[in-house]
């Protein structure tokens, strides 16, 4: 028993070293869930970041993989849908759980991202503490772009866009034209405080821009594929950027005030914002990187 507890500790510590965004719950059970959202465009959802597919005669292209644990349950997920082989996989940005898949992948699906993804992919910023190896040179995007992009396939445009400094310095927002759907990567974070990495190039104040400019570019009806959570609208992306602004504001106005990070979590942000807090980043997290973010400029 105590070996087998050894065992899992170390294979846990394991995939926490390798798993960049390792916070998301990890389970030896996870499922892929795949839900249709219009047309030949889906979501599946398994440990990390939500994958967005599209389908059709020329092949599968998805958006982002997931960790390199659930590749197989992934893989088996897209067979039912037409093929387990994607003919292209797009990276929305660098971090672990929406990248690793690309070791499972690679070999045979073309990658495509940002160049600043490939950049950190060959070598890893820390993040959370933690230093993780380079990927393989076949789990690299082979494909680069820097402003932007478009892929046409199974009778879509399926246009990348580069919003700079927001949740990373490699961030792309991906639009289904014709299906009127856009994955969002981790620049949305439906109803719930967002993950910004400020050691690989994010900003608070640039990840506010970004989503601000998203949404006067979304149509009002199109769905939204976030980073985490489930399939949103336009209105959940105005409510999540006056989340943002408000509660953002609040720490700078403290920070202006001459408060010390300590008695700004100390006071902590109103009731309203219990729930956004309730995620994987907690109301104190979520002032300390807005503090720190702004104290860097
Ligand atoms: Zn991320």
């Amino acid at each position: 028993m105590i070996s087998f507890l050894f065992l899992v500790s170390i294979l846990t510590s394991l995939a926490f070293a390798h798993g960049n965004d390792s916070h998301f719950p990890r389970s030896q059970d996870v499922t892929v869930k795949t839900t249709k959202i219009t047309g030949n465009v889906y979501m599946l959802q398994g440990r990390g970041g939500n994958i967005g597919a599209i389908v059709g005669p020329e092949g599968i292209l998805i958006v982002d993989d997931d960790y390199k644990a659930v590749s197989q349950k992934l893989a088996a997920a897209l067979k039912e849908l037409g093929s387990d082989k994607p003919r292209f996989v797009l990276n929305t940005h660098w971090h672990g759980d929406h990248t690793e898949g690309n070791e499972f992948f690679g070999k045979e699906s073309t990658i495509v991202a940002h160049i600043n993804v490939r950049k950190r992919l060959m070598d890893p910023p820390t993040i959370f503490g933690q230093k993780t190896a380079p990927y393989q040179l076949f789990a690299l995007p082979i494909v680069t772009y820097t402003e932007s992009m478009t892929i046409h396939l199974n009778g879509e445009d399926i246009r990348l866009v580069h919003y700079p400094n927001g949740h990373t310095d490699g961030d792309t927002v991906i639009f289904f034209e014709k299906a009127n759907v856009v994955h969002l990567g981790d620049d949305f974070f439906t109803g719930r405080f967002p993950f910004v990495d400020l050691d690989s190039g994010g900003s608070v104040q640039g990840l506010i821009n970004n989503v601000a400019s998203l949404i006067t570019k979304i149509p009002t009806d199109a769905k939204l594929i976030p980073g985490h959570g489930p399939v949103s609208t336009h209105a959940d992306l105005k409510a999540y950027h006056a989340m943002l602004l408000e509660s953002s504001k609040i720490v700078t106005d403290a920070m202006k005030a001459g408060k010390s990070l300590e008695e700004i979590q100390k006071t902590g942000l109103p009731e309203k914002f219990k729930e956004a807090g309730s995620g994987f980043i907690k109301t104190e997290a979520w002032i300390a990187t807005v503090h720190r973010s702004y104290s860097m400029k």
